[in-house]
This record gives C-alpha cells, sequence and structure tokens, in this order.
C-alpha cells in the first residue's frame, strides 16, 4: 500500500476539484447548481462537462465509457461504449457528447422487471445522477446513472432513492421551519454501512459446488472449535489478510470512498470494513463499487470474498449495519441532541417521529432486510431478531418515561421535564450503544439499523428510513404549523405520540425467547421468514404511504414485490437442486467408498481370524449403511418437492418453500452431516468447515 494517501485519494473520481479545475467558471457554476438542487442540466453546458469529462477520464486510461446503474438484481450493471467516432480518413478521433453523458438507451429485457417488461416497452433508459460523482473502473469512466423503464416506472434502487430523499428533505424542512431555522436549505440523508464479510482460500472454495452456486455452504458439519473462545473478535490481523485490506483500501481510496476501519469479526474468517458516512445515495454507491472490489481484491490475493448473509451454519452470519441520519447543508446533525433547550426540542421531536414510524411501519422495516440470504441470518442467536424493535438507551429511556408519567426526571429532581423549557442531560454514547440484540439502536447522533443484509444493497433500507420518517414529519408539520402555543402543542404531541407508540421500545435481550413472548403480548410483528414479509410491502396502508409521497407507483411496488418473490423461489429452488447433486454426485458415493473400504478391512481381518471381535467397526458400518439409506431416501424426496411447480402465484409457491423445501433440505443437510463426522476426511469429497474457518 502506498503512504501517500492524500495524493492518490480520489484520483480516479471526476469530483469537485477536478471540475472546478477543468471546467470554465460559469460551466463549474451551473454543474455545482444542478448538483445541489437537482434541477435539469442545459445540453449546452452538458457538452461542455462531457468533453472535459471525456478528456480527464483518457488521462487516467479510459478508453470506454458506460452508465452505471443498479437494477433490481441488486448488483451494478455497465454496458461499455468506447470513445471512438470514426473520421473520413479511416482514423478515430474520441468523442463524448453532453446527450450520451444525460442519457443512454438500454435494453431493458435481460433485467428483472417484475411484470413492468409485459405493460411497457421493453427498452429502458439510463439518465446521469450528478449528485454522485464519475470515476474511472479498470479503463472505463463509469456515469452513475438511475434507471427507468420508457413509460418512466422505476427499474432501479437508485430513483426511489434519489425520490425518498427528495421527500424527506422537503418534510424536515417544514419541521425545521417551526422552530425557527429557515437558513437551512437542504436536508440530506447521511450513511454510514459497515460491511461484514468473509474471506477464505480460493482452492478450497472451488472445490464446493455449493459455494459456487449458492454462495453459501449447504452442507458442513461443525468443526470442534467454532467461536467459543471468542478469539476472532478484533484479533490481530493474519498477514495474508492483512496484504487483502492493505491492496483494498488503496483501489478504495482512489475511487475517493472512505474506507476508515477495518478489524477481524466474531466469527472466523469473517471480517469488517467501515467507510466514514457520506450522503445516502453516494453511500449507496460507494457500497456497491466496495463489495465489486472486495471480491475483485480477494481474486488477486488467491482468496474468494463472500458477501453472503450465513456462508456457513453454526457461526456469525454477515450483516450490514445502515447507520442513518439526517443533515442540513448548514452541517447540523439532527439526531444530535444539542446543548439548548430549543435544540433538545427540535431533536426529541425527531426522535419521536422515529419512534412513531418504526412502531407503524415495522412491516416495512422488516420487509426491506428480507431475502433467502437473510432469513438465515435474522432470528438465529447472533444477528437481531426478525421482530423490529427500537433501542434508545437507559437514559434517553428515562427521560421518555418522565415525559409520559409526567415525573419528574431523577436528573432534575425537582422540576418536570419540559421540552422546550429544560435542558435534557448529556448521555455518554457507550449508553446508547450498549444493546448489540437490538435490531434499531439510536447511537448518540444516528440510527443504526443491524438487520440488513450483508450482500443487500443499503439503498432498500435507506429508502424505508427516508419515507417513514418523511411520513411522520409530514403528520407533525401538519399539526404543529396550526398551533397557536407552539410549545405546548409541542409538548402535547411528544408526550402523546411515545405514550401511543411506546410498545416499539425495547432495552432489554432481543435474543431470547421471553422477547419473543413479550413481543406478541405487546402486538408486535414476528415475520419469520420472507415469505411471511414480503406480501406486507403490498397492503393498502403501504400502498397509500408510498403513493402519497411519490416514492413508487402502485405498478412499481407490485413489480418489485414480485421480483423480491421471484428471486425468493429461485434462490431455494437453486439451493434444493444443488443439495440433491452434491448428495448424489458426492457424498452418497463418496461415503459407499469409505464402507467399501471398511467392510474390506473387516473381513481381512476377520480372515485372519483375530481374537477380538471388531464391535466398533460393525458399529460403524452399520451406523453409516443406516445413514447413507436415509439420505438417499432424503435426496429423492427433496427432489421430487423441488420439480413440484403447479403454483398459481409466486406466493403460494414461496409457502411452499417454506413449508416442504426448507424442512427437507435440513433433513438432507443434518444426515450429510453427520455422515461427514463419522467418515474418513481423507474420503470426504470436498473442504471441510475446519478447513475454510481456520485455513489461512
Ligand atoms: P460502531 O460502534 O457501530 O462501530 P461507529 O461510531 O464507528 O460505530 O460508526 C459506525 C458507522 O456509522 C461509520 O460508518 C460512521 O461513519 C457512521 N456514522 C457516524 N455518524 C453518522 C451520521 N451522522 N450519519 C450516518 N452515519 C454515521
Ligand atoms: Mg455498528
Amino acid at each position: 500500500m502506498r503512504s501517500n494517501v492524500p495524493e492518490y485519494f480520489g484520483s480516479m473520481v471526476f469530483n469537485d476539484a477536478v471540475m472546478r479545475e477543468k471546467l470554465p467558471k460559469d460551466i463549474y457554476k451551473s454543474l455545482a447548481k444542478t448538483i445541489e438542487t437537482g434541477k435539469d442540466l442545459d445540453i449546452a453546458v452538458a457538452n461542455v462537462v462531457a468533453i472535459a469529462m471525456k478528456d480527464w477520464a483518457i488521462e487516467k486510461g479510459a478508453t470506454h465509457y458506460t452508465h452505471w446503474f443498479q437494477p433490481m438484481t441488486g448488483r451494478t450493471a455497465e454496458k461499455h461504449d468506447s470513445f471512438i467516432s470514426p473520421q473520413n480518413d479511416g482514423r478515430v478521433i474520441m468523442e463524448f457528447s453532453g446527450k450520451e453523458l444525460i442519457k443512454g438507451e438500454s435494453d431493458a429485457s435481460s433485467f428483472p422487471s417484475g411484470g413492468l417488461r409485459a405493460t411497457f416497452e421493453a427498452r429502458g433508459y439510463t439518465a446521469w445522477d450528478p449528485t454522485s460523482y464519475a470515476f474511472v473502473k479498470d479503463g472505463v469512466l463509469c456515469i452513475p446513472t438511475a434507471f427507468c423503464s420508457y413509460g418512466g416506472e422505476a427499474l432501479d434502487k437508485k430513483t426511489p432513492l434519489l425520490r425518498s430523499m427528495q421527500c424527506l428533505n422537503e418534510q424536515a424542512l417544514r419541521i425545521l421551519k417551526l422552530f425557527g431555522n429557515t437558513e437551512v436549505k437542504h436536508v440530506t440523508t447521511t450513511v454510514g454501512a459497515e460491511q461484514e464479510y468473509f474471506l477464505i482460500d480460493k482452492d478450497l472454495y472451488d472445490k464446493r459446488f455449493d459455494l459456487k452456486l449458492c454462495k453459501r455452504t449447504l452442507f458442513g458439519a461443525m468443526p470442534p472449535k467454532g467461536m467459543d473462545l471468542d478469539d476472532h473478535y478484533f484479533g490481530a490481523i493474519k498477514p495474508r489478510i492483512s496484504a487483502f485490506m492493505k491492496d483494498l483500501n488503496e483501489e478504495l481510496w482512489k475511487l475517493g470512498i472512505l474506507a476508515k476501519t477495518e478489524h477481524n469479526e466474531a466469527s472466523p474468517a469473517q471480517h469488517e470494513l467501515a467507510p466514514i458516512f457520506t450522503t445516502a445515495n453516494i453511500a449507496t454507491d460507494h457500497n456497491q463499487i466496495t463489495m465489486e472490489i472486495m471480491r475483485n481484491v480477494a481474486r488477486r490475493h488467491g482468496l474468494v470474498c463472500l458477501l453472503h448473509e450465513k456462508p456457513f451454519a453454526g457461526v456469525n452470519g454477515s450483516g450490514k449495519h445502515n447507520n442513518w441520519s439526517m443533515t442540513t447543508d448548514t452541517g447540523v446533525n439532527l439526531l444530535e441532541p444539542g446543548k439548548s433547550p430549543h435544540e433538545n426540542a427540535q431533536f426529541l421531536l425527531f426522535l419521536t417521529a422515529m419512534i412513531k414510524a418504526v412502531d407503524e411501519y415495522q412491516d416495512l422495516m422488516r420487509m426491506c432486510v428480507a431475502g433467502a440470504g437473510n432469513d438465515h441470518r435474522l432470528g438465529g442467536n447472533e444477528a437481531p431478531p426478525a421482530i423490529i424493535s427500537m433501542f434508545v438507551g437507559d437514559d434517553l429511556n428515562a427521560i421518555l418515561n418522565c415525559i409520559v408519567s409526567g415525573k419528574n426526571y431523577a436528573g432534575n429532581p425537582n422540576e418536570k421535564m419540559e421540552i422546550g423549557v429544560h435542558v435534557l442531560p448529556t448521555f455518554p454514547k457507550d449508553s446508547t450503544d450498549r444493546n448489540r440484540t437490538s435490531p434499531f439502536a439510536f447511537t448518540g447522533n444516528k440510527f443504526e439499523f443491524r438487520s440488513v443484509g450483508s450482500s443487500q444493497s443499503i439503498a432498500g433500507s435507506s429508502i424505508i428510513l427516508n419515507t417513514i420518517m418523511a411520513e411522520e414529519l409530514r403528520g407533525f408539520a401538519d399539526e404543529l404549523e396550526g398551533a397557536d402555543d407552539f410549545n405546548r402543542d409541542l409538548n402535547a404531541l411528544i408526550k402523546r405520540t411515545i405514550t401511543e407508540h411506546n410498545r416499539i421500545l425495547f432495552n432489554g435481550d432481543g435474543y431470547s425467547l421471553e422477547w419473543e413472548k413479550e413481543a406478541k403480548n405487546r402486538g408486535l410483528l414476528n415475520l419469520k421468514t420472507t415469505v411471511d414479509a414480503l406480501p406486507y410491502f403490498i397492503n393498502e396502508k403501504n400502498i397509500e404511504l408510498f403513493t402519497k409521497h411519490k416514492i413508487f407507483t402502485e405498478t412499481e411496488m407490485h413489480s418489485r414485490y414480485e421480483i423480491l418473490m421471484d428471486t425468493y423461489n429461485k434462490v431455494v429452488t437453486i439451493e434444493a437442486r444443488t443439495m440433491v447433486d452434491i448428495a448424489q454426485k458426492q457424498i452418497i458415493p463418496a461415503v459407499n467408498r469409505y464402507l467399501n473400504e471398511l467392510l474390506c478391512a473387516l473381513s481381512y481381518r476377520a480372515s485372519l481370524k483375530l481374537e477380538c471381535s471388531f464391535g466398533a467397526e460393525k458399529h460403524l458400518v452399520e451406523k453409516l449403511s443406516d445413514l447413507l439409506d436415509k439420505t438417499q431416501e432424503a435426496a429423492i424426496k427433496l427432489d421430487e418437492l423441488s420439480l413440484n411447480t403447479s403454483f398459481e402465484d409466486a406466493l403460494l409457491r414461496g409457502r411452499y418453500n417454506v413449508s416442504n423445501i426448507l424442512p427437507a433440505m435440513e433433513t438432507l443437510r443434518s444426515l450429510c452431516d453427520e455422515m461427514e463426522t463419522l467418515t474418513a476426511k481423507d474420503i470426504w469429497p470436498f473442504p471441510q468447515y475446519e478447513d475454510m474457518l481456520f485455513g489461512i
């Protein structure tokens, strides 16, 4: 890793400094205005920007450009076009126009559109998002874009994210105005995405079809040592991993990505990378690039980076904490309690809005982190539970209780806690950060949404947080804008809202069984699987929410629901078929071979007329024969079940997958895992957990 970081940081990014340097003053100014306000860019201006961008990109070694976008696959997509333009004399020059910068045509037909394709034209277009800088990656100028159908329906993750940021901005400004805050022109959502991942040796990976096809192990007995000693978390980083991290940092820094913190995670072979937070749409773009670069850099080091939520059963899975807040263009974090009664009151209103939002839209919070991979994590005993609740820390909780009960706050025993009059006591950060079991925690000056899965785009969870917050702020602003005594009505609103919604607050152990019971008593949702959660997306309440704020049209919502359910079903089916394949072609033959070996040894030793009973060997042979029969049966059953396609819709198929396929997979796995513990290591047909988890 080169140490002159400030010199090469952002060297592959067409950022503000480059624009300032390369663009004529007036052009720079109108571009800056577009970036700030989101207004359309004049084509004449775009032409000048395009030329400067192309010249700069060529200096950085680019020959092609691409409209880089984020289709509903959750990955990123790019189609490269070269800058070449033929001349009359048989030569070419390098050209790039404003039109090509602003808008691209793309064949949308092979991306998931959830039925939008049937109703609308197959072609889609990409539109430049000037709020996220262009960059050069692998000799290609990448222009971040939104991706829509010709009918204008969003086919990607960026479009609704930008819409939701705009919507939150509008509603937050209304609230700020109520507090007399008129100099703020813009409120942006800020996001920091902590990314967890596994690294394993590529040679081992190549020998495991389950990892290659499904990105997670479908078989594998736990080694004698798992996470028992807790010795990996924050442990010294091994040289090979350290070399990977250094390389990764350099690549990310060149692309202007604020990679900041790296450490070993709880599970062996698991690590984490956290960037410094930034605007939600840039953070999303950056996280998508980060995941891509992690995979690529790992390969260069003979490693494979696993971003799946649960690559190995029995040890911690991987999440992606979405740290979320709102910041004004004057640099104020709206979730910072502040030091004056006035700032405190404003903070308490935003906090109250979030409490109400999480309670009323638990279904959306759960739904936006749903997915076949994350289902293995949520509700496992390490990740946040499938029940959505909110943690605010003991100190803040005590204050909220005083507000509700009207009792005096212990820190201020002589007076009632009056919002807007009294200063909130300061709460140390660690008092808000202690409970790691909560899916959604207030951590001092931001919320940390921990249910998000490691492979998921953070666009999904950010869209939900932005929208539900905007909706509650809208309601509050509607109510308070008409107030004749602002302070009195504000106090009443906060007290009433917390009283109505404090069932969502939970400061205890989210992994415990008691919580599951308690949550049920409180009437909280417990949506255990993706199939349970997804239908909530398109219920009446949520359609009204999204259409009212113009985040999604009803058609877009149905299309997204279809895509998500369809993807879930496909993943489960592919996993089931992969299991059958591996069991039949690899595991059963290998165990048969081992049995043969054992039987040969037994009969040879019997032929020598040795004096012993061979009890242990006989027992092993019997046990393995029995398991082998059962495995054969379980594989055939799973195969048959997975061939059933008689479903009227994706939801019914999803339910069938949950109630029939998943249990059959579980049965087959446990039989095979048991055989694995009884079979000689050199005969087992692929690398085992201990090799992969402790191999580096
Ligand atoms: P942890 O204790 O979870 O490791 P940190 O305080 O180190 O938490 O922060 C985790 C992430 O939260 C980092 O990516 C950080 O940049 C991000 N973060 C900090 N402040 C904000 C904010 N105001 N808005 C969004 N993200 C933030
Ligand atoms: Mg965190």
